[in-house]
């Protein structure tokens, strides 16, 4: 059984983590611990991220912010960091970084579409699962996140997931954050049958490049989005934490403890 507190509502990032390694995920979602430390490519990209959203929500006044501007919004969210020191990778600094992300907000203003028009920026969602889940294994709790945006291209409507990556995507990319996220589209009032989803990947490779891949959504896929999230929720209420080692564990927080398990 379990003894600490369970969560009352999983995000996709708490699916995943739990997927990838369940202790992880004990020591983070429930137990709540400060990690040792907070990896650089988490901060860079919740700072990219923001600061296209920014460029994004001043494209809804007409007033579109420069790439200048978005490398400031860029600076601003690294300097606001308040957790864990960042630990950078190996030939990575502060400064490194910024030049980076310069680099690659300069190419997504290049890069923006002129005939676009923004629909909705970071809109968030909470659905309960529990209504579009027959089956009675176990209560699932809500479903939380937000969407990066909603836009309208060449007469289709995209539901959009920003995610910068150091390297290109091999063509399999994980589909499920976006399956989960049509149904909080549905959530929020639109038709998840009528939008096209896609990740759009920031690569911050010495030459930045951006990578755009749509993934198709179907009902299937949306049973089995169901199905896994009931298994997961299924394993936490049996307490199933064990440590799971992969390449992931370098920019894990939680190595010390991980090691006296
Ligand atoms: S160090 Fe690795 S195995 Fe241990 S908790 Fe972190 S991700 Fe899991």
């Amino acid at each position: 059984m379990v003894t600490g507190k369970l969560p009352d509502h999983l995000s996709w990032s708490s699916i995943s983590t739990y997927v990838q390694c369940s202790l992880k995920w004990r020591y983070h979602y429930m137990d709540r611990l400060e990690p040792e430390f907070t990896p650089s490519a988490l901060v860079f990209g919740q700072a990219v991220h923001e600061a296209i959203g920014a460029f994004l929500e001043s494209t809804l006044t007409g007033d579109r912010l420069s790439a200048a501007n978005l490398a400031d919004v860029y600076r601003q969210v690294w300097l606001s960091h308040d957790g864990p020191g960042v630990r950078f990778g190996s030939k990575e600094t502060e400064d490194t970084l910024q030049k980076k992300a310069g680099a690659l907000l300069s190419l997504f203003v290049d890069q923006y579409r002129g005939d676009t028009e923004v629909i909705a920026v970071e809109e968030p969602f909470a659905i309960d699962l529990q209504e579009l889940w027959p089956e009675e294994r176990c209560q699932l709790p809500l479903f939380v996140g937000v969407v990066d945006s909603i836009q309208k291209q060449n007469g289709s409507t995209f539901l959009i997931d920003y995610k910068t990556t150091a390297r290109k995507p091999n063509g399999s990319v994980n589909v499920m954050q976006l399956v989960g996220y049509s149904m909080g589209a549905a959530g929020l009032g639109y038709d998840p049958d009528e939008m096209d989803y896609r990740y759009d990947y920031l690569v911050k490779t010495a030459q930045p490049s951006m990578v755009s891949c749509p993934v198709p959504v179907e009902e299937k896929d949306r049973r089995r989005f169901l199905k896994t999230v009931d298994r997961v929720w299924e394993a936490i209420q049996g307490s199933i934490f064990y440590p799971n080692p992969s390449y992931l564990c370098s920019s894990c927080g939680y190595q010390s403890r991980c090691n006296q398990w």
